[in-house]
């Protein structure tokens, strides 16, 4: 398959990831101290089934839920389950979604109730460095660039790059060619062309960089305990800026009227 997406394709893909959108709202309005992770996971899953999807990492290498719920020093993987939200909670929510054929991935950290300053500025400045990432997403530019962007913006703060799990390309499957790391060297890796689909996602720790998987075989933690955030967009390469295929808009309506 080509690496570059034919604008039908595009279509469909833009279709996925908003479902997505859609779906990480729904599940920010039940979202709150108190709840139980997996009734989030079962909202998310009936929403993308009543709109004529399927949950995108269910039974996508054996993961068994909807959702990946990560909670604080948890970076990404995280299952649901009767684990229950307290107040002062970082939670980082992962959703794909397949429909018509092709994938929309994207992925939001929450608040719940009042969190430590540090952690709200974690946050904050972790979604301020997927745009730094997207600004870089242009054809002509390569992978590096968009890794090298985010990497700089979040180090200028103390931060680190979670090195061990990388974007993605997006299309009829959900992990395609390149992979985009999340730090880099200018200049460097694939070049980007016009049509090309990648999904983005800083995984960005408030401590040290290394992480470590939990023995679940799935969830990934920060070695150091600290808490860690993680914000995905699907977007496509265009020749003066990125059109962003995933949004964060309807999760943002809803935590705004909270
Ligand atoms: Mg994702
Ligand atoms: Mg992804």
């Amino acid at each position: 398959m080509s690496i570059c997406k034919k604008e039908e394709e595009i279509v469909l893909i833009r279709e996925s990831s908003l479902l997505v959108g859609k779906t990480l709202a729904e599940v920010a309005k039940i979202l709150a101290p108190g709840v139980k992770t997996i009734d989030l996971d079962k909202r998310a899953e009936e929403f993308i089934r009543d709109h004529g999807a399927v949950p995108g990492f269910k039974g996508y290498n054996g993961f068994p839920f909807t959702l990946c719920i990560s909670v604080n020093e948890q970076v990404v993987h995280g299952f649901p389950g009767e684990r229950i939200l307290e107040d002062g909670d970082l939670v980082s929510i992962d959703c794909g979604v397949l429909k018509n054929g092709f994938y929309g991935d994207s992925a939001y950290s929450f608040a719940i109730g009042n969190v430590a300053q540090d952690v709200r500025l974690l946050l904050d400045r972790t979604k301020a460095s997927l745009y730094k990432g997207i600004e870089m997403a242009v054809a002509g530019k390569r992978v590096g660039d968009i890794g090298n962007a985010i990497q700089n913006y979040v180090e200028s703060f103390g931060y680190s790059v979670v090195r061990d799990l990388v974007g993605h390309g997006l299309g009829s499957n959900l992990h395609e060619k390149p992979e985009v790391p999340n730090y880099g060297r200018r200049g460097s890796g694939m070049k980007l062309k016009d049509g090309m689909v990648l999904a983005i996602e800083p995984m960005i720790n408030l401590g040290s960089r290394h992480v470590i998987q939990e023995a679940d075989g799935w969830t990934i933690r920060t070695a150091d305990r600290q808490v860690s955030a993680h914000f995905e967009h699907d977007v496509v390469i265009r020749k003066d800026e990125a059109e962003i295929l995933s949004t964060f808009d309807f999760i943002e309506e809803i935590i705004n009227n909270k």
